[in-house]
């Protein structure tokens, strides 16, 4: 049984539409994808259309853009109710933080001398709920600027860089506890790479699980043995679950291959029975993970 969960499509950064994205995922051999593309539900509906009627159990989640302690975190969120309305408050000001963001940025790159237009990243971003950096980045790479995604975000759209715009991002612990209030469980995103924890301490996370986090990412590409090795006794000690994905986002990433890192089979168990007990505990209509799941659970 391969389990990737954490994957993107062009709901936010990736290049496959979710159905493409659930074809990619059959054809990489995983028997379980979860679809987590940035602070949006967008594309769970297609990607569900695509994976029925076929062998594919498909997990409807998102990675939500927080704040921790002055840092910017990703918060994986797996089957919470999208519609719940602290969720959603959420949501919609992040979203609307990432595209308020754009024409700055852009203006930022005309005076650095480059020669770009709000249109050119909105053809950049087609299908996108929100425009964002890496549209931005994609319209350099049209335009001859930089090789690729990496090259503008280093030189140019990353913090710290020149172009660079700060935005608005939920704190950490206000949406632990929104997906928890909205029946789903979360599960802190690469936690030892960049836009991660920065090396958390167990008391850190210990912490966080007191608020409600479910589990941690141990096996990504961001992190390298050593740090896999620490974080999954952490995540033993506590009892949190420990996921592995690919963090796919088509050609937008290399060495992202959908399946690169997976998740044990008993840990996705455990990730469902707590997302069960959340879904019950809420009240709230929470999405089903299986090949029909665009129906919701009878309440
Ligand atoms: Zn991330
Ligand atoms: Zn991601």
């Amino acid at each position: 049984m391969r389990i990737d969960l954490h994957t993107h499509s062009r709901a936010s950064d990736g290049t496959d539409t979710p159905a493409e994205l659930v074809h990619a995922a059959l054809r990489a051999g995983l028997d379980v994808l979860a679809i987590t593309d940035h602070d949006t539900a967008d594309g769970w509906g297609e990607a569900a259309a695509a994976a029925r009627e076929t062998g594919l159990m498909l997990v409807p989640g998102m990675e939500i853009s927080t704040r921790h302690r002055g840092r910017g975190v990703h918060l994986l969120a797996y089957l919470p109710d999208p519609t719940y309305p602290p969720l959603a408050a959420e949501l919609r000001k992040v979203l609307d933080g990432r595209a308020a963001r754009v024409p700055t940025m852009v203006a930022r790159l005309n005076g650095l001398g480059i020669d770009i237009t709000a249109d050119d990243v909105r053809r950049a971003s087609a299908g996108a709920v929100a425009s964002g950096r890496p549209h931005i980045a994609d319209a350099l790479v049209t335009l001859g600027v930089v090789r690729d995604r990496t090259e503008a975000f280093d030189r140019y759209l990353g913090w710290g860089r020149p172009a660079h715009v700060d935005r608005y991002a939920a704190p950490l612990e206000t949406v632990i506890r929104a997906v928890a209030g909205a029946g789903g469980v979360s599960v802190i995103a690469h936690p030892w790479g960049r836009g991660g924890l920065g090396r958390p301490e167990e008391a850190t996370l210990a912490e966080l699980q007191a608020v409600g986090l479910t589990g941690i990412e141990v096996d990504h590409q961001d992190h390298d043995v050593a740090a896999r090795a620490r974080l999954r006794a952490m995540a033993r000690d506590l009892g949190l679950v420990a996921t592995g994905s690919s963090d796919y986002h088509g050609a937008g990433k290399t060495d992202h291959d959908l399946g690169c890192n997976t998740t044990d089979p008993a840990e996705f168990e455990r990730l469902l029975a707590l997302a069960a007990e959340a879904s019950a505990r809420s009240g709230r209509s929470t999405p089903q993970v299986s090949s029909h799941c665009d129906d919701h659970r009878p309440a």
